[in-house]
């Protein structure tokens, strides 16, 4: 993304002393686009907007897997659909909407999840993010070189339109979290592979956030996910839409919001430790609705692991490896709702699964459980909810 996006970024010299970081909320009852269209041009405004005139714009939607709406895994083709309308009305001189599904493909993806057609009837061209293209990060704690999608260079400016979700392994996926599909394919799990600590790959995401200096955020929270997220979680209604400049800032309300406390998000509270974004919760400006007035009366969150801060930092390696193999829930496989399809057998970064044919053409995933790294890959590609996480006995 050219130097437009990156001047589009908030930055520390933006946030001198006293100055805020705005967080907009607007209330949207239901996605039927007049009031989609509404609570986004409310957001935005009150997020300070963003100038596009003239610009090439590239739009992330999340778009984890081949699910319908409804289920509140993808951000909701009627809030894409209302961004680029209000993108092109502002004078953004082309709007490309991509997205680098892992499994399956982005054909199938973009089809169930109606993004590809809403963006197109919108007026934005669609794009699959592939062609590994070089973005160098040289301040990254743990990644300074990433590959994303060709799209993301040809852009002067990149929107992450991400969804409230919880996340089994990070606890919360939203405008940061989202920018991971930046990265072609199966390029995104093998970062998996390279950082199997949450905490390590939480950093990674940070680095890759920082990398792609989005120059505004929006959240699709009128259809949230609670539970189990990213995609075998519930639909929640929240009703709302929230935005900002500041991904770090609109990642932190939207946490705080559903009842987590963000400190105790590893990544987040890296982002806000390392000067890019946001760095103080007390900067962070909500204007709207507010976080009191729009908060749900229950949100079923996330648990935290046995894998704590606490053991990572003050255990010696062996022991270390040892509580998080009985803390740490790994995966087992429903037999009876597993269709075999092989979605997790592909994606697994360590190739810990396959599956074992039987002769009357049924089967089942077998897992060496002592080579899974516990990234929960599969259960995020999984289309029949057949993955179940439970703590157990030591594998090794
Ligand atoms: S089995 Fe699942 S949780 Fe374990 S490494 Fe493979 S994808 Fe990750
Ligand atoms: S567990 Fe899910 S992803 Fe894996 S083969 Fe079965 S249905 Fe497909």
């Amino acid at each position: 993304v050219s130097g437009d996006a990156a001047s589009a970024a908030p930055d520390s010299a933006s946030r001198a002393a006293g100055s805020r970081v705005p967080v907009s909320i607007a209330r949207c009852p239901s996605y039927d686009l007049a009031e989609v269209d509404r609570a986004l041009a409310e957001a935005f405004e009150l997020a300070g907007g963003l100038e596009v005139s003239g610009a090439s714009v590239l739009v992330k939607p999340n778009m984890l897997n081949a699910a319908a709406p409804a289920r509140a895994i993808t951000t909701h083709p009627a809030l894409l659909s209302s961004l680029v309308r209000l993108l092109k009305a502002r004078g953004a001189a082309r709007i490309v909407v991509g997205d680098s599904a892992g499994i399956p493909s982005l054909e199938s993806a973009s089809r169930k999840t109606g993004l590809r057609a809403a963006a197109e009837e919108a007026g934005a061209s669609w794009t699959e993010l592939d062609r590994p293209t070089r973005v160098d990060y040289p301040a990254g704690k743990r990644v300074r070189s990433f590959e994303f999608g060709a799209a993301f260079a040809e852009a002067d400016l990149l929107v992450s339109l991400a969804k409230l979700k919880t996340h089994r392994l990070v606890y919360f996926t939203g405008a940061i979290k989202n920018l991971l599909g930046l990265v072609p394919g199966l390029g995104k799990s093998a970062f998996h592979l390279r950082f199997p600590d949450p905490v390590d790959f939480g950093e990674m995401l940070v680095d890759l956030a920082a990398a792609a200096k989005p120059a505004f955020s929006v959240m699709d929270a009128v259809l949230a996910m609670e539970g189990p997220g990213p995609s075998a979680g519930r639909p929640k209604e929240l009703g709302l839409v929230m935005a900002s400049r500041d991904p770090a800032a609109l990642d932190w309300s939207c946490a705080s919001l559903v009842g987590y406390d963000p400190w105790r998000i590893p990544y987040l509270a890296d982002a806000l430790s390392r000067g890019v974004w946001v760095s103080r919760p007390d900067q962070i400006e909500i204007l709207g609705e507010s976080l009191e007035s729009a908060r749900p009366r229950t949100f079923a969150l996330v648990p935290r692991h046995g894998e704590t801060d606490f053991f990572r930092r003050w255990m010696p390696g062996f022991f270390h490896s040892a509580f998080r193999d009985i803390l740490v829930p790994r995966p087992f496989f429903d037999e009876a709702a597993c269709a075999l399809c092989g979605a997790c057998v592909e994606i697994c970064p360590p190739k810990a699964l396959r599956i074992e044919r039987a002769g009357n053409g049924g089967g089942r995933i077998l897992i060496d459980r002592s080579a899974c790294i516990r990234c929960y890959c599969c259960d995020e590609v999984c289309p029949r909810n057949a993955i179940r996480l439970r703590r157990g006995f030591p594998s090794r």
